[in-house]
């Protein structure tokens, strides 16, 4: 069996095809706690990275060349208290800010430009 191309020797199932499933919860990928959508019993697979999830980020994440799991998408969750900790071992990078340049809440917006 050829591990490296195992999509091509072991097709996933793709009863799902089509659809957009609704996603009730997502495991924490740190804790396992389950996250849910903010203010929702559910969101449509399609709209997993533009909804709120409480005190969590969730997204699709898929691989590319040169990973077995090449063409393969992953919901990906991960809570806020884990998201502290990665970063402080250095197990997760933050590659920008929000779109105000970092706004919080606890501080006041500054204007920009
Ligand atoms: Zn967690």
């Amino acid at each position: 069996m050829d591990l490296r191309f195992p999509l091509f020797n072991n097709p996933p199932q793709r009863e799902d095809k089509g659809k957009d499933i609704p996603v009730h919860s997502l495991p924490c990928v740190g804790c396992g706690k389950d996250v849910h959508p903010e203010n929702r019993s559910s969101v449509p697979r399609s709209e997993i990275n533009h909804v709120g999830w409480d005190w969590a980020v969730a997204g699709i994440i898929s691989g590319g060349y040169g990973s077995r799991y090449d063409t393969v998408g992953f919901a990906i969750c991960i809570c806020d208290e884990c998201i502290d900790r990665a970063m402080s071992e250095k197990k997760l990078v933050k590659v920008y800010e929000g779109l105000n340049r970092g706004f919080s809440f606890d501080q006041p917006i500054e204007a920009t430009d």
